[in-house]
């Protein structure tokens, strides 16, 4: 071979224009990594999905006739780390040229660009060809270290993939239709919570050779690998989705249940993994959810998929954006000072909040939570209880099943614990139990009272709350969003508050008893 063309785990993307044609001079690498299943302690069946989703597409690009090269945690174990094995395979294949797509984390792509040093041929990156908006682009949508409204970039994203307009106007006279979506659950709703699709993907080979390599992971293993690892598994997702769960995909996007067995999935979609490794397309899930909607006569409301399609066409975008923008600087960011240590109940779930026991619980056991429990459960409980926000950063990222870090970082850093200072949110998501208590069952029977404050058995997060507004006083009061809460607690009585502070002293002393 004269060419070596580099594949990541999260580049399985076969409408590639590299594999448009065959050829004889390029061989593929696809390889399992050390320095990639240790960065960080990831889910194990994280990692199983990934390396399952990348044999697939090695035997894929095999069986269409490509080269491949493909390496297991057993051959690429001799080699200290990604650049050292790519200089091996350049001379075992005598290669002229060695070309990657553009990493999507800043570490690869910083350690992928020090490879033209290393190596006496040209190193040629390639765009990944997925995203809607061109690399190239983001810095005329996005400024290091300043507010950019999602909003703004929405609707231009909506005008130019003319997507949900009606000529130069949004479908239905809106952009948004936030108003109609989040609701609860209400009895009658729990029954028809639709059953999620799950595969039946042996990982067996891939946990042998997790256990055999020492990788430390957390999580529940499974004999399964539930997540789709292929584009077919992939596109019968997106299917299951827009038949059985986009219709209820806005009104209960924030809504949190213990009461089902499908609690864990509700009308979310679990598409993130095959996005995110590529081998669906952001605009084909897009348009397959807009054809649904044109054909459910009605019952696929404007107000669902405008929900699902800000999703992906706003958020995914923007946060790609915000990240590109703001690396390396990103990941030092922490404008609240926050530096308690995580508690050890988010990596068994052994705690007495009901909020929290749910959400850590099930991503334990199937990698996966939706954005709400994200952001409003674990995050919200994080940025009240001040966890340094590097700790909370390496929870998310291990985690969950699609995380990946230039989608990860920002949501966790900017969306849950405005560690930026309000680069991407203008006010921190805070919240007391009460939100909790109006979005959710979690509450009902929780060990804690979600309407006591100060008393033994209270819910931690009123007393946190509040605390957190105390705490953060001075950083607060010049914003003018959050001048509600700023007013609320300059009207509690002086002794009140000084029970407050005290609660929540003695909470934060010790959160692993929560
Ligand atoms: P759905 O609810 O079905 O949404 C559809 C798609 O929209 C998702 O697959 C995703 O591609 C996109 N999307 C929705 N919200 C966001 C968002 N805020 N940012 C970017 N894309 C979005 N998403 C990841 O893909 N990887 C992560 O590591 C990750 N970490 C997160 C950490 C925190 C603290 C928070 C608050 C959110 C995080 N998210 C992350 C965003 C979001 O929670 C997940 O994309 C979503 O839960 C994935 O499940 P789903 O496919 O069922 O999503």
């Amino acid at each position: 071979a004269k060419h070596l063309r580099l594949i990541l785990g999260d580049q399985l993307n076969p409408m590639h224009t590299w594999f448009e044609h065959i050829d004889a001079d390029v061989v593929y690498v696809i390889a399992e990594l050390h320095q990639e299943a240790n960065y960080t302690k990831h889910h194990v069946q994280k990692i199983s999905a990934f390396f399952a989703a990348m044999a697939n597409f090695a035997q894929d690009l095999e069986s269409k006739g490509h080269r491949v090269c493909y390496l297991t945690l057993d051959d690429s174990a001799a080699y200290q780390d990604l650049p050292q094995l790519i200089k091996a395979l350049v001379a075992r294949y005598a290669c002229q040229s060695f070309t990657f797509q553009r990493p999507d984390e800043y570490r690869l792509r910083a350690q992928l660009a020090g490879m033209s040093a290393q190596l006496a041929l040209p190193v040629v990156e390639v765009d990944s060809e997925h995203f809607l908006l061109p690399f190239d682009e983001l810095p005329s949508h996005f400024k290091a270290a300043t507010h950019v409204r999602m909003e703004n970039f929405y609707r231009l994203m909506r005008k130019r993939f003319s997507i949900l307009m009606t000529g130069l106007k949004p479908a239905g006279g809106a952009w948004n239709f936030d108003a109609n979506n989040r609701q609860s659950f209400k009895q009658a709703d729990l029954k028809l919570i639709p059953k999620p699709l799950v595969f039946d993907n042996s990982a067996d080979e891939y946990l042998q050779r997790i256990k055999q390599h020492n990788i430390n992971t957390i999580g529940h293993e499974s004999a399964n690998v539930a997540y789709p690892i292929n584009r077919q598994q992939s596109l019968v997702l997106l299917d299951y989705f827009c038949q059985h769960q986009l219709a209820n995909f806005g009104n209960f996007q924030d809504a949190m249940t213990v009461a089902s067995p499908y609690a864990w999935s509700l009308y979310h979609s679990r598409l993130s993994f095959s996005l995110n490794c590529k081998m669906l397309s952001p605009m084909e899930v897009i348009e397959t959810a807009l054809i649904a909607y044109q054909d459910s006569a009605g019952k696929i409301t404007l107000a669902q998929i405008e929900g699902f399609v800000r999703q992906i066409l706003g958020w995914r975008e923007y946060v790609r954006g915000m990240y590109w923008v703001n690396m390396p600087n990103y990941a030092e960011q922490n404008f609240l000072g926050a530096k308690r240590n995580l508690p050890a109940f988010f990596w068994n779930a052994d705690t007495k909040m009901q909020c929290l026991k749910s959400a850590i619980s099930q991503s334990l056991e199937h990698a996966y939570a939706h954005h709400i429990q994200r952001l409003m459960i674990t995050g919200n409980f994080s940025l009240l209880a001040g966890i340094a926000p590097s700790q909370v950063d390496d929870w998310y990222l291990g985690i969950y099943i699609d995380a990946i870090e230039w989608v990860e970082l920002p949501n966790t850093r900017s969306m849950a614990l405005f560690a930026d200072g309000g680069w991407i949110a203008t006010k921190p998501y805070a919240a007391s139990g009460n939100y909790v208590n109006k979005m959710s069952d979690y509450c009902k029977n929780c060990h804690y009272k979600v309407k006591e404050k100060v008393s033994s058995n209270a819910c931690p997060l009123n007393s946190l709350y509040w605390n957190f507004i105390d705490q953060n006083y001075d950083k607060f009061a010049s914003n003018h969003r959050m001048s509600f809460p700023i007013r609320n607690w300059d009207k509690v009585d002086p002794a009140q508050k000084i029970a407050i502070r005290e609660k929540a002293a003695e909470l934060l002393n010790d959160l692993d008893k929560l």
